[in-house]
């Protein structure tokens, strides 16, 4: 099985190329970001212990993280690829994630390293906004609903905006970025895992093919 990392600041588009991955190229997508807001939409023990930390942009505890990820991982073994979305995100997430490769005989195959400005990041996060009904991601500054208030997909007029995507939560998701999970990169090219830049400035499509290369060429 392909252990493919996607690595980036909030913002940087991560996880619409994710979608894209799953659709076409077959992988299974692993977000801890999402992991962790369905046990809060469920309610469930984990959920409810993160929730407070999530809202203000912090990290919760790790040990709760590697319990969404070792359940996530133990389910899957039939997958063709695993994509890591959001995770590793700190130093020691990142040997944990080795050390439990390493038990099964794997290993990360590639990090793709999406690199945006940081202007455009905070826009991205801001201008976030996704369909309630169907899923679909939008932006008010890059990709607005062709007719206003209307989901182009499915015609839903109900969106959604992440509770941790407004001004004061950006700031600290940011520097939590550039302080605890910008330095995994070194971490893991220190222990020879090929890290891959994208271009993540690019149009959507163009940044998928750049990820699309950097996979075929494994
Ligand atoms: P994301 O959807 O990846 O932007 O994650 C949203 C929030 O979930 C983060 O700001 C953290 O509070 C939390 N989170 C997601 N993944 C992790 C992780 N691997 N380690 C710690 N916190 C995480």
């Amino acid at each position: 099985m392909r252990h493919v990392v996607i690595f980036g600041a909030p913002g940087s588009g991560k996880g619409t190329q994710s979608a894209k991955i799953v659709e076409q190229l077959g992988f299974l997508a692993m977000s801890t970001g999402d992991l962790l807001r369905a046990g809060i939409a469920s309610g469930s023990e984990i959920g409810r212990a993160c929730e407070a930390v999530m809202a203000q942009g912090k990290f919760p505890d790790s040990s709760m993280i590697y319990q969404v990820v070792e359940n996530f991982l133990l389910q899957t073994s039939d997958a063709k690829g695993v994509l890591y979305d959001g995770f590793p995100r700190t130093v020691d997430q990142a040997k944990f994630l080795i050390e439990f490769l390493e038990k099964q005989d794997a290993q990360i195959e590639c990090v793709l390293n999406v690199q945006v400005d940081h202007d455009a990041l905070v826009k991205r996060i801001t201008g976030r906004f996704t369909c309630v009904k169907c899923g679909e991601i939008y932006n008010r500054y890059y990709k607005p609903c062709k007719s206003d208030g209307v989901c182009d997909i499915c015609q839903s007029e109900e969106f959604k905006v992440r509770s941790d995507d407004t001004e004061e939560t950006i700031k600290t998701r940011l520097q939590m970025y550039q302080n605890e999970t910008a330095p995994v990169l070194d971490f893991l090219r220190d222990r020879n895992v090929k890290v891959v830049s994208i271009d993540g400035m690019q149009q959507m499509d163009v940044v998928f093919d750049q990820i699309e290369n950097a996979l075929s060429n494994e």
